[in-house]
């Protein structure tokens, strides 16, 4: 197929790692997809899947074995506030996600590699910048001077800097997105490393017409939420830019609080429910996406409403609630 490209996806297992793989094949890209796992709810159309720990250097030499055009680099050890903010994995997640980027970038040096997507967060901007949940401030050059409120923020600041260092001096040719709180169906959905849509679906739909639903904190917190097809078009957006690196935004400005997300998925599932406030991790007062650069270079922004998204992501929680087939 004419512009057919060979493809890297490292968690390609994962939630935006399988989307991904999708995605690049409905394109017609050959796909080698590596991860600990296989996807969690359905097959891979990757062409080749390797089963393989990404912290191993040998793993690299066995995955880089042929030219590239495109590696996209998702793997991480990561999940919602309730496995990054307790501190009980903080040293896990700094060493296991250092060491993948850290083997990437080594081997990459010395094997036929194009482009390189790296998956950085919106976990890496100041706490300071995000305690008042009316207006927090999340441009791209509000990173300095840093202070993000986790060490899964700080392992992500510091990749992203090995990776434009290693651009500078060897020059790789990188790419950095910060996601913000991609969601959709096929992601974690229970078990404690789901992230807030899918954890409200879950509850919504366990719960019963009238009934109380548990969430942390009290729920003025806000944050803007990004379907995972507008997530990806950002991604091909920034790969395909000739010449712009990032770091950049890829999420939505419909910022909502914690409440409000339960009133909107309550209205999808037709049901009353009440909201019991208790205690549990939190992260930052206010998070929102700021899309003034995504929207300068790579004429990017998010195009669909939030209901869009948790519509498709209810009805797919929902299924699982009733057939759970993995968690
Ligand atoms: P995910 O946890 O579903 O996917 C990450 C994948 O990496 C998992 O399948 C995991 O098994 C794999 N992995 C972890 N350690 C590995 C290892 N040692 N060897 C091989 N594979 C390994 O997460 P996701 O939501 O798909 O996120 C993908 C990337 O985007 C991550 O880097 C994440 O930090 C970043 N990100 C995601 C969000 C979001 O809202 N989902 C927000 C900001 C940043």
């Amino acid at each position: 197929m004419p512009n057919s490209k060979v493809a890297l996806v490292c968690g390609a297992g994962g939630f935006i790692g399988s989307h991904l793989v999708r995605r690049l094949k409905s394109e017609g890209h050959w796909v080698r997809g590596v991860d600990l796992k296989y996807p969690d709810f359905s097959g891979t159309p990757a062409d080749d899947f390797v089963i393989g720990d990404l912290r191993e250097p040998t793993v690299w030499e066995r995955i880089l074995d042929r030219p590239f055009d495109e590696v996209y680099q998702l793997a991480a050890d990561m999940g919602g506030a309730g496995y990054i903010f307790t501190g009980d994995n903080d040293a896990h997640i700094m060493h296991n996600s250092a060491l993948i980027n850290l083997n990437l970038l080594t081997l990459a040096r010395e094997r036929r590699v194009g482009r390189i997507f790296y998956s950085s967060s919106a976990c890496i901007y100041p706490k300071h910048n995000q305690e008042d949940p009316e207006s927090p401030n999340c441009a791209e050059h509000t990173a300095y001077p840093a202070n993000p409120d986790s060490e899964y923020g700080w392992e992500k600041l510091f990749s992203e800097r090995m990776y434009l260092a290693f651009n500078r001096n060897h020059g790789l040719d990188v790419k950095i997105a910060r996601f913000h709180n991609i969601f959709g169906p096929e992601g974690p959905w229970t078990g404690g490393r789901e992230k807030a849509p899918a954890a409200v679906c879950r509850k919504v739909a366990e719960v019963k017409n009238g009934g109380t639903v548990e969430i942390w904190g009290d729920g003025a917190q806000t944050r803007s939420f990004l379907y995972i097809d507008e997530c990806l078009e950002g991604v091909s957006r920034l790969m395909n830019h000739p010449n712009f690196r990032g770091p950049v935004n890829i999420g939505s400005e419909e910022m909502v609080s914690i409440n409000q997300l339960v009133a909107l998925v309550a209205d999808i599932a037709g049901k009353r429910v009440h909201i019991k406030h208790v205690e549990g991790p939190l992260g930052v007062r206010g998070r929102n996406s700021d899309n003034e650069l995504s929207k300068r270079h790579l004429n990017w922004a998010a195009s669909k409403p939030l209901r869009y998204g948790m519509e498709r992501t209810y009805r797919w929680v929902k299924e699982q609630v009733k057939n759970p087939r993995a968690k």
